[in-house]
């Protein structure tokens, strides 16, 4: 059903400055960015190998991505799983007892259908779920 690691999502409090790190020190390549109103995140996609690093940067105080940084402070905020279909992989998840944040997808950055299950089912890591065209 999974077929990679479609991204990884890092929490940062002022995307411009993490930015900086990525691209200028790590040398990665800045791919765009995107604001996702639904998810209040402004994102920047960094390509590397054939996965992704997404770095997120609250739009706003009430977004997840303010809170988890309140909670937890900066870092990685998420894995990304990439599957080819969204809705017969969250069937299969109920299926399984999984509790699911999101019991239908919705859209996230890069026009995928997304969608996460509970850190609680998944001993504390927030797993998203990605179908792309
Ligand atoms: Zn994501």
């Amino acid at each position: 059903m999974i077929g990679k690691i479609d991204h990884i999502g890092i929490a940062v409090s002022n995307l411009d400055e993490a930015v900086k790190l990525y691209r200028d020190v790590l040398g990665l390549e800045l791919h765009g960015t995107e604001v996702v109103p639904e998810q209040k995140v402004r994102v920047a996609f960094l390509p590397v190998g054939d996965t992704e690093v997404e770095l997120l940067e609250s739009t706003s105080a009430e977004g997840p991505i303010a809170k988890f940084i309140e909670a937890k402070g900066q870092g990685i905020q998420h894995i990304a799983f990439r599957v080819d279909d969204i809705e017969a992989a969250l069937e299969e998840m109920k299926a399984k007892g999984m509790r699911l944040i999101d019991d239908k997808p919705r859209y996230g950055a890069g026009g995928a259908k997304i969608a996460f299950l509970h850190p609680k089912s998944t001993g504390g890591v927030l797993i998203e779920l990605c179908e792309r065209k």
